[in-house]
């Protein structure tokens, strides 16, 4: 591997369910089989009701941002090519929060609570990652989309 390679996802069972949403283009979310509490990200335990059971189920990928970080230097090699980049937190509609990049400019006027729609990109390695794109702008259509 090169120093150049983003680094691969670290895959665990709690968390290959969601990968393997991902890679299909679907954002699926961890849900308590016992309390129906959703969770995000994947862990073993509900920490509304300490059950181990869960299941999945796939999330709108709408949301609102929550907070942002502009990166402007790289913590990895393989991102150096891609600052500076926004990394956001969003509200998912369905009441949890996920991480991921926002595509807008870095130097744009963001505020809380604007609306977004989340998209997975494929990598060139083959990781599909998660991106937002404010809904003023809007994704573009790809297979998956059309629930937006
Ligand atoms: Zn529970």
């Amino acid at each position: 591997m090169s120093t150049s390679e983003k680094p691969r996802p670290h895959e665990t069972e709690e968390s290959r369910p969601y990968w393997r949403g991902a890679e299909r283009g679907a954002l699926m979310i961890q849900r308590c089989a016992h309390c129906g509490k959703l969770r995000h990200y994947p862990r073993l335990v509900c920490d509304n009701c300490h059950s181990l059971e869960s299941d999945w189920v796939e999330a709108s990928r709408r949301g609102t941002l929550h907070s942002w970080t502009v990166a402007h230097h790289a913590f990895h090699p393989g991102f150096a090519q891609d600052v500076p980049y926004v990394l956001a937190t969003i509200d998912l509609e369905e009441g949890v929060r996920a991480l991921g990049i926002l595509d807008a400019p870095a130097d744009g006027k963001l505020a809380p609570g604007a609306a977004v729609t989340g998209r997975f990109e494929r990598r060139g390695d083959g990781v599909s990652v998660l991106h937002f794109f404010l809904a003023r702008q809007g994704p573009r259509l790809v297979k998956g989309d059309d629930q937006c």
